[in-house]
């Protein structure tokens, strides 16, 4: 039995020059949880070219929505770039990941922070109920170096609020900070500055760093994360994992070449 589906893309939209995202049909027994990633990619000659991704859609959407960057040289991306609808594609059947709620024990306050493409299980995360069931206030961070690569900034603060089942759990406990590096911008600064300065502590109104309370999730460079890991593990926090709920879990972005 094959280990992956053949799906297609219903629909493409390019962010920008470097960033787009695209939804693709589900097989009805792909089965995830929210936060989880797994193997895609596109049939070149008779041989799958596989990377892997976030799925930035739900577990209970009807369809799988994933968030790309665009390596101009990259084996993948130079050529996923270019998705049409009604192309085939391929997606692993196992998802897997640190970035999910188990992973995590009970707290009051939960930061996601994403950089880049990072965003994407973050995406999964704060759709799904049991995020609000959880924690009181869920802080979203998406990190970037320009304002146009801040993607779904409007559907996470116009669409969601209204979400016919979610909308109320949205409006009261998710706040969306955006932040870029490069240009100037209502909040700017690398995540790690943001929390070590405890700006975005104070930004987001929720009062100071509570190691008792808060837990994170990280998704981004491998250096950022190399960084976030220092300065957490500073403050006593634990890294959890399958084995063990921890404070923080931490995933990749991407991996350097
Ligand atoms: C657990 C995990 C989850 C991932 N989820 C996603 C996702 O949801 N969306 C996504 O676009 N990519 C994601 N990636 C990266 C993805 O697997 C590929 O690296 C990416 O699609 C580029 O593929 P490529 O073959 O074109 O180039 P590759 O040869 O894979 O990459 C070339 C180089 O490009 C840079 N690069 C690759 N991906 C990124 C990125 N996302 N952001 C910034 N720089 C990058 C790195 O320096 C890398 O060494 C994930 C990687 C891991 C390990």
């Amino acid at each position: 039995m094959s280990n992956f589906y053949e799906e297609r893309v219903l629909s493409v939209h390019h962010w920008t020059d470097t960033l787009f995202s695209f939804t693709t049909t589900r097989d009805t027994t792909f089965r995830f949880k929210n936060g989880q990633f797994t193997m895609i990619g596109l049939k070149v000659g008779e041989k799958p070219l596989l990377r892997a991704y976030s799925v930035a859609s739900t577990n209970y959407d009807e369809n799988l929505e994933f968030f790309s960057i665009k390596v101009p040289d990259g084996p993948l991306t130079s050529r996923l770039q270019n998705l049409q609808v009604g192309d085939p594609i391929i997606i692993g059947k196992k998802a897997t990941g640190t970035l999910v709620l188990d992973n995590l024990k009970d707290g009051k306050r939960l930061f996601l922070l994403g950089t880049g493409t990072g965003l994407a299980p973050f995406l999964s995360l704060i759709r799904d109920p049991e995020t609000y069931e959880r924690y009181e206030k869920v802080v979203l961070v998406h990190g970037c170096r320009q304002v146009s690569e801040l993607a779904y900034g409007e559907r996470i603060q116009k669409e969601l609020p209204n979400d016919e089942f979610l909308g109320e759990m949205i409006r009261e406990q998710l706040i969306y900070y955006p932040t870029v590096t490069r240009e100037p911008f209502r909040n700017r600064g690398r995540i790690t500055d943001l929390i070590t300065s405890g700006q975005l502590f104070s930004d987001t109104g929720l009062g100071p760093f509570d190691p008792a309370g808060d837990r994170f999730m990280l998704c981004g460079s491998p250096q950022m994360l190399v960084d976030l890991k220092q300065i957490f593990e500073e403050r006593g926090l634990e890294e959890g994992n399958h084995g063990e709920a921890g404070d923080y879990v931490i995933e990749k972005a991407f991996a350097e070449r």
